[in-house]
């Protein structure tokens, strides 16, 4: 039978390569539900292309427009985020591609997995503010989360079969654009030179949180949750080339990497088929083209987005919601011009300080945590202006 698909963020980076990908295999994979934040014109091309049950415009002021450029079409169409928290639930989903960004994600995540859904996550956000309450919801529906992030996906086929402990796991990170470069060198890049990421073609968000390696931290955080493990079980690598998708260590002392070129429709592919592999078309990595795969430890003197995810990670509670409010409100700063990319970990740093800390939060308190943690991280933005 197919799997029947829901992409949330479908006119993403990744929304677009899982079109791509199920575009490829129409006798397995047939979409159900795509939704978008803003992009009505690319939505409604999806829409007639891909042919879903439904469509959602996130931004509700748009849906006269995504219903008139969709008149005609057997395709039904609504607005608003709590349309998306409610469809995802629809039982003719079988696998929810969370490919929306940021914070987000978060609601229609949790309401996909209270119906029960597998998840193919991308939206690693979500599980940074509340990889404990999702996880701890996943087990009790039964909903398989499977990971979209490519070292993620890399641990999950390297335990895959797997019975035994995982002792530690190696994150393996690019270093993003500005690896080697000093902090005179960082006070003054740009958003252009942030945006050239060397392996990886992604979205502006997390092109900018790895050039300041603060989607390693994020990753590290979703680790933690995704394979219950102790932060120092997680530990990070800078590999440049972007072959070795991330490494696994047992407790015999094997270690089990996953290799590939850098490629997100590999990942988006395996969530889908999982438990199986599908033959592909995708190039094939060749040794002689790589003749050196090397690995060193990251800078978190220079990148101390790394450092702060890491101390949020250790103190847990609604500090990595804290973090990741402070880091999306700091990143779109930098992007509209109005901070630096060392402004980005300061702004952290000084949110994280000055938002107190839920110990075991609800729902509500993240909620309440992230509203709170934008409005001190946007005064922060605010106070660069005069220098
Ligand atoms: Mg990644």
């Amino acid at each position: 039978m197919k799997k029947r698909i829901a992409i949330l963020g479908s006119t993403g980076s990744i929304g677009t390569q899982a079109l791509d990908v199920i575009g490829q295999y129409p006798e397995r994979f047939e979409v159900e539900l795509l939704t978008a934040n803003n992009n009505v014109n690319l939505l409604a091309e999806q829409a007639d292309k891909y042919r879903p049950a439904a469509v959602i415009i996130a931004n509700n002021s748009r849906l006269g427009e995504l219903k008139r450029k969709l008149e005609g079409l057997p395709v039904k169409v609504y607005g608003g985020e709590s349309a998306l928290a409610e469809l995802v639930k629809s039982d003719t989903i079988d696998i929810v591609l969370s490919a929306m960004v940021g914070y987000s994600g978060l609601i229609p995540a949790i309401s996909a997995i209270e119906a029960g859904k597998a998840i193919a996550l991308a939206n690693k956000e979500a599980m940074v503010i509340a990889g404990d309450l999702i996880t701890r919801l996943a087990k009790s529906k039964n909903a398989l989360i499977i990971p979209v992030d490519s070292e993620h996906s890399a641990i999950f086929q390297c335990i895959v079969g797997e019975k035994n402990a995982i002792e530690k796991i190696f994150l393996t990170a690019s270093g993003g654009p500005f690896l080697g470069k000093n902090l005179e060198f960082l006070k003054k890049v740009s958003v252009k030179d942030a945006l050239n990421h060397p392996n990886w073609d992604m979205g502006a968000k997390i092109t900018i949180d790895s050039a300041t390696l603060m989607n390693k931290g994020l990753e590290a955080i979703e680790a933690k949750w995704l394979f219950g493990l102790k932060p120092s079980q997680i530990e990070i690598v800078v590999h440049p080339q972007s072959i070795v998708h991330s490494l696994v260590q047992f407790e015999d002392g094997s270690v089990k990497a996953q290799l590939g070129l850098p490629d997100m429709k590999l990942p988006i592919l395996y969530a889908f088929s999982y438990p199986e592999r599908l033959k592909t078309q995708f190039p094939r990595f060749s040794f002689t083209d790589y003749p050196s795969l090397t690995f060193e430890s990251p800078d978190t003197e220079r990148f101390r987005n790394l450092q702060l995810a890491f101390e949020a990670m250790f103190a847990g509670g609604t500090v990595p919601c804290t973090m990741n409010a402070a880091n999306e409100v700091a990143v779109e700063a930098f992007l509209y011009n109005r901070a630096g990319f060392l402004d980005i970990p300061e702004i952290v740093e000084k949110t994280m300080h000055r938002v107190s800390r839920v110990r075991h939060p609800s729902l509500d308190d993240f909620q309440q945590c992230d509203r709170e943690s934008r409005v001190i991280a946007g005064e922060l933005v605010n106070t660069l202006k005069g220098r």
